[in-house]
């Protein structure tokens, strides 16, 4: 099960993180949002 959350920087881009060790960095908040989500579709896909 993964769990995602999205940690804002002060230069405006922003990191994705999940605890299953995925990470990929953005250069908005709603870019990083986005990115969790199609990690969760991908992940739910395995299930
Ligand atoms: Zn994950």
């Amino acid at each position: 099960m993964c769990y995602t959350d999205v940690t804002t920087h002060a230069d405006g881009t922003a990191t994705a993180f999940c605890n299953c060790g995925w990470t990929e960095e953005h250069p908005s908040h709603a870019a990083a949002a986005a990115a969790t989500d199609a990690h969760h579709d991908a992940e739910l896909a395995y299930s």
